[in-house]
């Protein structure tokens, strides 16, 4: 049937709503309050042009918001409210370089590590103390302080002594903290994981997949990476264990040697009786980014490598292996749930330098770890301030950079042509520095946006999925529904 969008009349009862013509027989419609609604042909012509009284699902629409009923205001207030819960807190994630030394040299390395022996890229004590000292004087009540990369374990001195000043601080001053160790663990002992443990500091790793794509990825290591990581994997998710704890999660970056490994990647994680994986995409920062024709690879690729992995996820489902895709259930989480999942930078506004700040060995402060990223590459843009002697101080001048400003505006969706009419639009984030990174502007026309092309992929992939019953009750329960 031929939908004439010019007889579309404005109906004073029908909220703002987006939609997409989903496939020959449906339109996919969303709503501020993140709502989605699946209408036939006919029904979407008949809720256009303000017939709705006609419709089968005409209570559920007035229920999800897209048409308006007397207490509909006082009730999508509440629900856009609840969603977007993370605007009220300040910075919460801050993610410290305790060195930018790494006993690896990985092909991929976003990060670009100096060697072992270039012991100037440490952080010291004294500025770990400042900026301890600058995270607690932030106004949020939550923090967590998560150790990235290089390889925290090298300078472990400073992770220790961060640890114990910033839970002494956080006692006093009444804040929740917590630890968040990303490590490629080949520098894990008995006694450092005790230590770990016992100061609460979760632990999380990068796993490239099997061993021969972890390897191929994960270079400049004297030994088996995969075999070392692999042992540790399994030490700390036995330990977590005996704590009664989360199990262990790893990430795995995805370059292109690995994409066809998907099977293999796949298998490798449930052999170590990981529960889930991230299907991460390649950057274009540190040594990627001077490697990018051996690897990178087009959006298409990856969609092609999400759809496989995740039809492969599922038929595993359906033999009781349950596992599932980390990314995908983001999303899941952003679509039914009542509020966003926090997920950094998967909201709008993107967390970057309001929620997410990282501090560099030096004390530089940039407005998420991919700014640092670009600093190593000699771009400072998103530098916001240097930690200073005083707290008040730093903080003042954190919040008051201009780079967080433009940030958070050039993150929110809302307005932005492309984006904000968008049908997936209350499920998608803009990745600035990426933008700017491949196109020297923050504001990148939708179909030039590469990041974008991948979520929307995602999206139309969960959508699709959820039309099967079987597929759907597998998706639903790794979001626990
Ligand atoms: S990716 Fe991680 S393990 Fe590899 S070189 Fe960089 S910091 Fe080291």
């Amino acid at each position: 049937m031929h939908i004439d969008t010019t007889k579309i009349t404005p109906h004073s009862d029908l909220w703002y709503f987006r939609f997409k013509k989903f496939n020959a027989e449906k339109y996919l419609i969303t709503n501020d309050a993140w709502k989605f609604h699946f209408l036939s042909m006919s029904d979407f012509h008949n809720f256009i042009s303000g017939n709705h009284t006609e419709l089968d699902s005409y209570n559920e629409l007035i229920s999800k918001g897209f048409i308006k009923k007397s207490n509909y205001l006082e009730k999508m207030t509440w629900s856009v409210a609840q969603k977007n819960h993370f605007v009220w807190v300040g910075p919460t994630l801050h993610m410290i370089v305790v060195t930018l030394r790494c006993n690896h040299k990985c092909r991929y390395c976003h990060a670009a590590v100096a060697p072992m022996t270039a012991k100037e890229f440490d952080m010291t004590k004294e500025t770990a103390k400042k900026v301890v000292d600058a995270i607690m004087y932030t106004n949020s009540p939550s923090l967590t302080i998560e150790f990235q990369w290089g390889e925290a374990l090298v300078n472990y001195e400073v992770v220790q002594y961060i640890v114990e000043y910033a839970s002494s601080r956080a006692m006093h001053l009444q804040k929740d903290l917590r630890f968040s160790l990303v490590s490629n663990l080949t520098l894990m002992t008995e006694e450092k994981l005790k230590w770990l443990f016992d100061n609460n500091v979760d632990i999380c790793s990068s796993l490239d997949g099997d061993k021969i794509s972890h390897n191929a990825n994960r270079t400049g290591f004297q030994g088996d990476s995969f075999d070392t990581v692999t042992y540790w994997l399994k030490r700390v998710d036995e330990e977590k264990q005996k704590r009664w704890l989360w199990k262990i999660w790893a990430l795995l970056t995805v370059t292109k040697q690995t994409l066809p490994r998907y099977k293999e990647i796949i298998d490798s994680y449930i052999n170590l009786w990981l529960d889930g994986i991230f299907l991460r995409w390649l950057n274009p920062y540190g040594f990627a980014a001077s490697d990018m024709e051996t690897l990178a690879y087009d959006p298409d690729d990856w969609e092609n490598f999400y759809k496989e992995s995740l039809d492969y996820i599922l038929e595993l489902n359906k033999k009781w292996t349950p596992f599932k895709e980390n990314i995908t259930s983001i999303y899941l989480q952003k679509i039914f749930n009542a509020m966003d999942p926090s997920f950094m930078d998967i909201r709008s506004p993107s967390g970057i330098a309001i929620w997410w700040v990282a501090y560099n060995f030096d004390g530089k402060i940039y407005a998420s770890d991919e700014s640092r990223m670009l600093g190593r590459m000699w771009d400072d843009t998103f530098f916001m301030a240097e930690v200073t002697q005083s707290w008040s101080e730093t903080y003042k001048n954190m919040m008051n950079s201009e780079i967080l400003k433009i940030a958070v505006q050039a993150s929110t969706l809302d307005g932005l042509p492309g984006y904000n009419d968008h049908v997936y639009k209350p499920y998608l984030w803009v990745d600035i520095i990426h933008n700017y990174k491949m196109s020297g502007s923050l504001y990148v026309p939708l179909v030039k946006d590469d990041k974008m092309k991948l979520q929307i992929a995602i999206l139309d992939t969960i959508f699709e999925k959820l039309q099967n019953p079987d597929d759907a009750k597998i998706l639903m329960s790794w979001i626990g529904r």
